[in-house]
């Protein structure tokens, strides 16, 4: 973690430095290496909050794009007590993790429960295959409208673990070689909204700042909410359209049948 207690305020690790978990309240020490970010870490590896990864540069330079009281935030639940470190919770409420590695779905969901209102980023660099895939689904899908796109085949382009989570979930394929160049697609953020249209998922392409300054300013969570209701309400016109289409065709059939059946219903005595 990058902050501990040290008389009541938030300290990042120096060496020599001892503070308290703001988790747990337990020792935690000073770790000021050359391989990892400065970091403090309790002793014997215990981990209070089990949902906590390693942190690495990534995590540690994507946190720095918030205010450092955003950071490591304890959130508690106020019926169980049960406590977790939220790696950003903004003032609107908005929590961001991280994730860099590997995560078990029963775990993904526990946190979207606790969290709810939340977004997942999601290093996309530690699969190759990872980005080629998603960027294939992404110019063989169908685009909505700038910048959105619906995906046929999700489960061909997204890693499994990811599919039907309620969260949006932001994929960063930006890595060590990456460069400015804007042709470079890694430097935009792929996010996977959370509702389908038909068997198709939703695809969104961002600006990296634009999304960064979106969740600072508290205009994510309207986009978000705004994107829900239209393609909730995109959905209905669909099944409104199909439904007329399947009322036109039975219509037709009918009238097709009652036709043929006239001569004999005219011949036929009561
Ligand atoms: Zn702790």
């Amino acid at each position: 973690m990058r902050f501990a207690l040290i008389d009541d305020q938030r300290v990042e690790a120096r060496s020599g430095l001892k503070g308290l978990c703001p988790g747990c309240a337990q020792p935690v020490i000073a770790k000021c290496g050359t391989q990892r970010s400065h970091h403090w870490a309790h002793r014997d590896d215990m981990k209070c909050d089990f949902w906590r990864e390693p942190e690495t540069e990534w995590h540690r330079s994507w946190k720095n794009n918030f205010p450092t009281e955003w950071q490591e935030v304890i959130l508690p639940d106020q019926q169980t007590g049960e406590k977790h470190i939220a790696d950003i919770c903004t003032d609107y409420g908005l929590v961001i993790e991280f994730q860099h590695s590997h995560i078990h779905p029963q775990e993904r969901t526990s946190r979207e429960n606790f969290y709810r209102n939340m977004v997942w980023v999601v290093d996309g660099t530690r699969l190759k295959n990872d980005y080629k895939r998603l960027l294939k689904g992404k110019d063989n899908g169908r685009a909505l409208k700038p910048g959105v796109f619906l995906i046929e085949f999700p489960d061909e382009c997204f890693p499994l673990m990811w599919l039907g989570s309620p969260a949006p979930i932001i994929f960063d394929f930006q890595d060590s070689d990456s460069t400015a160049d804007p042709t470079d697609m890694r430097n935009y953020l792929y996010c996977l909204f959370p509702v389908r249209v038909g068997p198709s998922v939703v695809l969104t392409v961002w600006v990296r700042n634009d999304f960064i300054n979106m969740t600072i300013n508290g205009d994510w969570l309207l986009w978000v909410s705004r994107s829900m209701d239209e393609l909730i309400q995109y959905n209905k016109d669909i099944q409104y359209h199909n439904e007329r289409q399947r009322q036109v065709q039975t219509n037709i059939a009918f009238a097709k049948f009652t036709r043929r059946a006239a001569p004999y219903r005219r011949g036929r005595r009561f």
